[in-house]
């Protein structure tokens, strides 16, 4: 059976710890670019936390959405990219080929989500932190476009040892650092061609919607209201 991965995130379970930032830096190799490149908007975060406010102070109530990218089927990244370097998998993931990317950032302009990065120089990570550095993805260069990939060096992994086990990928057993991290298991990850799966009964509820569903984009993402 081929799989279509997706993801549920349920905000009422979202406390705003950021735990899902942190480990998503660490899987995945996220450069830290400093304070003066921040200031310009130059910060990269495969995952964020937005916050909204509700309410007069002291009466305040804060609510939280984890924001990556929606892994849309009708992904706006994908056409406007001249390079195919922005392009959808067979397993529905939206996909990010680094050394194709030369770098014009119409896919940034184009996706409403605003989830796409430009590496404005080389990332350093001063020693030891080089040490820390995941090998099983790749450290970006100066001059491409990067992304979250629902961390496919993980689904990989997880298929290849499905497979060298003879048997299917079995529910929950890959899971996104973001979602491993996660200490209220608000960010469910799985398949969505499994009906059988905790993330399609999720998506199927009725507190779930997209994000800017009116847009079209068809996002692979449900937050649970
Ligand atoms: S780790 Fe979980 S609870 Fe914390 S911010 Fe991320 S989604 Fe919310």
């Amino acid at each position: 059976m081929s799989h279509r991965w997706g993801m549920a995130v349920d905000l009422d379970r979202c406390t705003g710890c950021e735990a899902c930032v942190t480990a998503c830096r660490a899987e995945n190799n996220v450069p830290t670019v400093g304070p003066e490149q921040a200031a310009r908007g130059r910060a990269i975060n495969w995952i964020r936390v937005e916050r909204y406010y509700e309410g007069e102070f002291p009466d305040v109530r804060v609510k939280f959405r984890p924001v990556l990218c929606q892994q849309c089927d009708a992904a706006p990244c994908e056409p406007v990219c001249p390079t195919y370097a922005s392009h959808h998998t067979e397993e529905g993931l939206n996909a990010q080929v680094y050394n194709r990317c030369i770098g014009t950032r119409y896919c940034a302009n184009a996706c409403p989500y605003n989830v796409r990065f430009f590496d404005f120089a080389n990332p350093v990570w001063d020693k030891p932190l080089h040490l820390q550095l995941n090998p099983d993805v790749s450290v970006r260069e100066v001059g491409v476009m990067e992304k979250c990939t629902f961390c496919v060096q993980r689904i990989n992994e997880g298929k290849t040892r499905a497979k060298a086990e003879g048997r299917e990928v079995r529910d929950g057993e890959i899971k996104p650092a973001c979602a491993q991290a996660c200490p209220t298991t608000a960010i469910v990850f799985g398949d969505l061609n499994d009906p059988e799966s905790e993330v399609s009964r999720l998506s199927h509820s009725p507190r779930g919607s997209k994000l800017l569903e009116d847009l079209g984009t068809k996002p692979k993402i449900t937050y649970l209201r």
